[in-house]
């Protein structure tokens, strides 16, 4: 079941994350987030299938060639995660604060270079390439762009969980030799840090409550999503369906003894 891990790992009467949904359909969109949990890492993750595609980067992505990063592979996330931004609450799976470090759009590109260059190609060469563990595409966000390479590793030790893959940036006009990924350190959404994002009490709060960051949202696709978000919102605030579970079934009954 898509989304099924997802949901087994979070409890969404605590947690200000969106709930497992899967979208009948995909756009190309990726988002990058900065994630201090236990340890301080970068999430990258593209849409494909109605799900993001997920990996966890502990150094971050980056736009110089000779760096090869880390990316373990880490359960599909939904899509409206692409914006998420603020708190985890301790004791969840997590706990920390997340920033939107980079969002934009990625393409698939062909598994066969022509003269030397990547040309476009399509999604179901894409889902073969991420099958195969060689998956390419080229993204064009705020801060990452061009062509890029996620190449999963061979699991070198018994128990691997062959989850490690390498995140590279192939060599093209947006390659930067000797990127530094900490000079860019605020929110491409809010342009807050991630201390502002973790001291700041509001900011568990979905950042569409936040007209300020909206009003630089010129991308037609980053607008409808936060249109989607304040409906969100709105239906926070009233009383949340209750889906299932006892535990949450008695979250509810106790929320609603106390209101
Ligand atoms: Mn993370």
């Amino acid at each position: 079941m898509p989304l099924e891990e997802y949901k087994r790992k979070r409890r969404f009467e605590e947690t200000p994350e969106p709930p497992p949904k899967v979208e009948k359909k995909s756009s190309h969109r990726f988002v990058v987030q900065k994630h201090r949990a236990t340890r301080l890492h970068y999430d990258f993750r593209l849409e494909m299938d109605g799900v993001l595609k997920s990996w966890a980067v502990p150094k971050g992505p980056s736009l110089d060639p000779g760096d090869k990063r880390l990316a373990m592979q880490v359960e599909d996330h939904p899509v409206s995660y692409f914006d998420f931004e603020g708190i985890i609450p301790e004791g969840n799976y997590g706990a920390g604060t997340v920033m939107v470090w980079d969002v934009g759009t990625w393409q698939p590109l062909s598994p066969t270079p022509v003269n030397g260059r990547y040309v476009p190609g399509t999604d179901t060469e894409a889902a073969a390439m991420l099958a195969k563990g060689d998956l390419k595409f080229r993204l064009n966000g705020k801060r990452l762009k061009g062509d890029f390479a996620l190449i999963r590793m061979k699991a070198r030790r018994p128990g691997s969980k062959g989850n490690e893959w390498l995140l590279i940036k192939k060599h093209d006009d947006n390659a930067v030799e000797g990127y530094d990924i900490e000079k860019d350190n605020t929110s491409v959404l809010s342009k807050r840090t991630m201390a502002q994002i973790g001291g700041d009490d509001e900011s568990a709060e979905w950042e569409s409550d936040r007209p300020a960051a909206r009003g630089k949202l010129k991308a037609p696709w980053l607008a409808k999503a936060v249109a989607k978000l304040d409906q969100k919102q709105r239906m926070k605030r009233s009383p949340q369906k209750v889906q299932g579970s006892s535990a949450e079934k008695k979250t509810k009954n106790a929320k609603l003894r106390r209101s």
